[in-house]
């Protein structure tokens, strides 16, 4: 597979012209954002943006509507939210948000710094394509299913399993190995991709990766199928402090809400699933975070069907969209449609307040299907003649 186009993915230092207005996109290694760096985000929003965060599936943050991308870049330079302009689109890491505080097998969070540190001080690095992902998962299987391209996977507090295409390559490294490698398979990427953007895309990619790095598989593949299970609510970490899992409806983060997040003065983590974590929190703390943002729109309740839910930008960021997608998605959600169980059966032509959409659901503007999470999910797609809904496991 060759590309006849080059990447595009935005960053700070280049914005993408959406439908609505100038988008950028702000890397977070491994969701991790300081209180500080949140109050700053949450101002640059409000002052040069739309007034709302948007989380991505990486776990990374849009503003949208920029008005003055020189005065952004500023900002979040000096917030330390731009540490590497050469490198700023391809540090793309995501790790186990809740690793080191609750389960998994080892801790990952020394990783991020470390990988993170090692792509920005090699200038070959720089030309990586913005969309290659790193995931570095503890164990558990939360972040290893997301169809990244270089990772580890820990099987023991001792060992990862190296992850390349986003599979178990059967290659087993020593935990002190994991960064060195990592960017060895990243320069082995780079070498061998020409104008593709993702390892899969390359014939025989991962065994190629590894080749190069001289490694060998010793060990029977795991599965590292995609999972959903966004931890939200209330979390006993192992030193007996409260971890928060917030869902955001639709990743969309109001600036006075993550100003209200920042003031709380705790680690923050954005997921992958556009939630949140607030972490290190005494319980008399905690309970007072939950008073304050679930009015706010914050949800602490694992059974919201807002968790069902994932939708593209629709109109008005995009201009192929065929409608205000989240604006239907939100109204299904308020008037009861989008429930818990099993999928509905396929249908078309349907008025958007005729859906019911049932289980994991994805809304899109047309059939590009952006965002869309990977495993189970029935598509919502808006087309010319009305909305189709698409079970998953049935040919659209
Ligand atoms: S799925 Fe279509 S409408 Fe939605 S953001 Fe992508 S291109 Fe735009």
């Amino acid at each position: 597979m060759t590309r006849s186009a080059p990447d595009s993915c935005p960053g700070v230092l280049r914005l993408h012209q959406a439908a609505d207005g100038p988008l950028a996109r702000i890397r977070l290694p491994g969701g991790a954002v300081r209180p500080d760096q949140l109050r700053t985000l949450a101002t640059a929003a409000r002052e040069l943006g739309d007034d709302h965060l948007e989380l991505t599936s990486r776990g990374n943050v849009q503003l949208r509507r920029v008005r003055d991308a020189a005065a952004l870049a500023d900002r979040l330079d000096a917030a330390g939210l731009l540490p590497a302009p050469t490198h700023e689109r391809v540090r793309n890491i995501v790790a186990s948000p809740l690793s080191g505080r609750v389960g998994g097998r080892t801790d990952v969070r020394a990783l991020v710094p470390a990988l993170d540190e090692g792509l920005r001080s090699s200038p070959a690095l720089a030309e990586l394509p913005g969309r290659v992902l790193f995931t570095l998962d503890d164990g558990r299987g939360d972040v290893s299913g997301l169809g990244g391209d270089l990772g580890v996977h820990a099987v023991s507090d001792q060992h990862y399993a190296l992850v390349l295409g986003g599979r178990d390559s059967g290659i087993r490294l020593p935990v002190a190995d994991a960064v060195e490698v990592l960017l060895a398979a990243a320069h082995g990427f780079q070498e061998l991709r020409g104008e593709r953007w993702r390892l899969h895309e390359i014939e025989d990619g991962p065994a190629r990766v590894a080749g190069r790095l001289g490694l060998e598989a010793t060990a029977e593949p795991l599965e590292l199928g995609a999972r959903h299970e966004v931890p939200i609510g209330w979390f006993v970490q192992s030193d007996d402090r409260v971890a928060l899992g917030a869902g955001v409806p639709l990743g969309s983060l109001p600036a006075r809400t993550a100003e209200f997040l920042a003031a709380v003065e705790r680690p923050i983590h954005v997921t992958p699933w556009r939630s949140l974590i607030l972490a290190d929190l005494d319980e008399w703390a905690a309970d007072q975070v939950l008073r304050v943002l679930a009015p706010m729109g914050l949800i602490f309740d694992a059974n919201s069907p807002w968790l069902l839910v994932t939708a593209c930008a629709g109109q008005p960021g995009c201009a192929k969209s065929r409608t205000d997608i989240r604006a239907d998605a939100a109204a299904a959600i308020a008037e009861n449609r989008v429930r818990p169980g099993a999928p509905a059966a396929p249908a078309a032509g349907l008025a958007a307040r005729d859906l019911l959409v049932s289980g994991r659901q994805h809304w899109s503007g047309c059939d590009r299907r952006c965002g869309r999470p990977r495993g189970l999910v029935t598509d919502v797609v808006a087309e010319p003649g009305g909305y189709r809904r698409t079970p998953p496991g049935t040919a659209r």
